[in-house]
């Protein structure tokens, strides 16, 4: 049974679907007015590696993610690039299907963005003001927090702890428009110049909260599974998304909301921040490391754990993704000469380790038992690839969970002795290389190893014959 940490009841619940077999959830997504930055990466790894493992389960998940794509960050740089707003969006939406793919995440079922759900928007915050929820001031459409009873369940605050806060930016323009300091926007108007659309409120755009409400139920329902996002984004993002929504329908906004840890950089855990200059950027930082191992090394934290960015982490998890990497190779190097049949002990032990892995990941997503599970799957296949006689089924059998248990964190096992036409090129340099060794011309068959090396394929001798990986 899967148990998943809920943040609205502040415990590990059994996860159980509305509908059996199907997982329907909505992740925020980024404000897409710059490349993402590595927390960014980290929500979407950490929610993606959640879905794929849902899918390894068998689900099928409908899974919703947004852009924002209209707000005051947009229109500042819009500004400073001397463009509009949607070249903005356009420029940065597509940056971020590129540095997501780059490190293995699957688009979403959909990709809503707030500008092309305006009438949405406006019929949605209609009905809020209808039944007494929100009202309009100057243009302007603020909700009104304190009807909704619920306000405060998900970050567990009370209501009167907010309005001491909210009241110290009482002198602020918004703050006196409003009936109550605590009040939130959901619709702004807007100023001369800057994008908008008509509304029964006149000229404006949307507040940043509306979006999800209206995005998540279009298109998961007035009751969906889960709800994700940052844990900077609970309060009070997610908290005015609930108010918003469940004031429309009257029903449960969502049954499950995850959150997931935060980034620090530097041994020193510094939080990122532009200020700090260690703002890590994905579309930056996949020039310099694998994006694979940039995937990988974020899959393996739990998602609540926060993760430390450090070049000794890094190095930690791309010394494990070559384990794991070299196992796959040595597997399929064996499938050549394997006999038929099949091992029934090595099958049980597979059947062992498949299990511990089901068992940790079904812990809240305990990825480091799960991948701990993988690791020894690599050293069983190690073991069994290095025996004199190895048997097709079962090789086959090593080979296959390895990919699909590694597949579930993000990443793509391959054995670079594929048929490529540049592989067919190094074994007939290992051919020849076998031929002058057999007779005896071993400075040509050194020749052709140096000549190797230096583009960076190593050839290894193994009982089974000469075999080559890349650098
Ligand atoms: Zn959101």
């Amino acid at each position: 049974m899967l148990t998943v940490f809920n943040t609205l009841t502040r415990q590990k619940e059994p996860f159980k679907p509305l509908t059996p077999g199907v997982v329907k959830m909505y992740v925020c997504g980024p404000t897409v007015y710059n490349y993402i930055h590595i927390g960014n990466a980290r929500s979407a790894i950490a929610f993606d590696t959640i879905r794929r493992y849902f899918e390894y389960l068998g689900y099928q998940v409908d899974y919703v993610s947004n852009f924002t794509d209209v707000d005051d960050k947009l229109i500042k740089r819009a500004a400073e690039d001397h463009t509009t707003v949607p070249k903005v969006a356009d420029r940065f939406i597509k940056a971020f299907m590129a540095d997501t793919a780059a490190v293995n995440i699957e688009p979403a079922t959909a990709h809503p963005r707030a500008s092309e759900n305006i009438p949405e928007i406006i019929d949605f915050v209609k009905t809020l003001i209808d039944k007494g929820y929100a009202y309009e001031a100057a243009g302007d459409v603020y909700y009104r927090t304190r009807k909704f009873k619920n306000y405060g369940q998900l970050s567990d605050q009370r209501i009167d702890d907010l309005e001491v806060g909210a009241s110290q930016h009482i002198t602020d323009e918004e703050t006196k428009r409003k009936e109550d300091p605590i009040d939130f926007a959901l619709w702004k108007a807007a100023k001369p110049g800057e994008i908008s659309w008509p509304s029964p409120w006149g000229a404006g755009r949307p507040g940043w909260h509306i979006e999800c409400s209206v995005m998540s139920t279009k298109y998961l329902g007035d009751t969906f599974d889960i709800h994700g996002g940052g844990q900077d984004l609970e309060f009070p993002h997610h908290e005015n998304e609930i108010a918003q929504s469940e004031a429309k329908t009257g029903k449960k906004f969502a049954n499950y909301w995850l959150h997931n840890g935060f980034v620090t950089v530097g041994d020193d855990n510094e939080k990122m921040s532009k200020s700090l200059g260690n703002f890590v950027t994905v579309h930056d930082i996949i020039k310099q490391i694998d994006p694979q191992v940039l995937r990988f090394f974020m899959a393996t934290t739990q998602y609540r754990r926060p993760i430390q960015y450090t070049q000794g982490n890094l190095d930690e998890a791309a010394n494990n993704l070559e384990k794991l990497q070299n196992a796959y190779r040595n597997l399929a190097f064996r499938l050549a000469d394997a006999q038929p049949g099949s091992d029934a002990q090595v099958a049980t032990e597979l059947q062992r380790l498949r299990d511990n892995f089901v068992t940790a990941m079904n812990d809240d997503f305990n990825v480091q038992n799960g991948i701990a599970a993988v690791y020894e799957l690599a050293k069983l296949a190690n073991v069994y690839a290095a025996n004199d006689h190895v048997q097709q089924v079962t090789v086959t059998q090593l080979k296959a969970t390895l990919a699909e248990l590694a597949s579930v964190f993000g990443v793509r096992l391959t054995s670079d002795d594929a048929d490529t036409l540049a592989d067919a090129d190094i074994q007939a340099l290992i051919d020849d290389r076998e031929a002058a060794r057999k007779a005896k011309d071993f400075a040509k068959a050194d020749q052709i190893r140096d000549d190797l090396k230096a583009q960076g394929i190593i050839l290894e001798d193994t009982p089974q014959g000469v075999r080559f990986r890349k650098e």
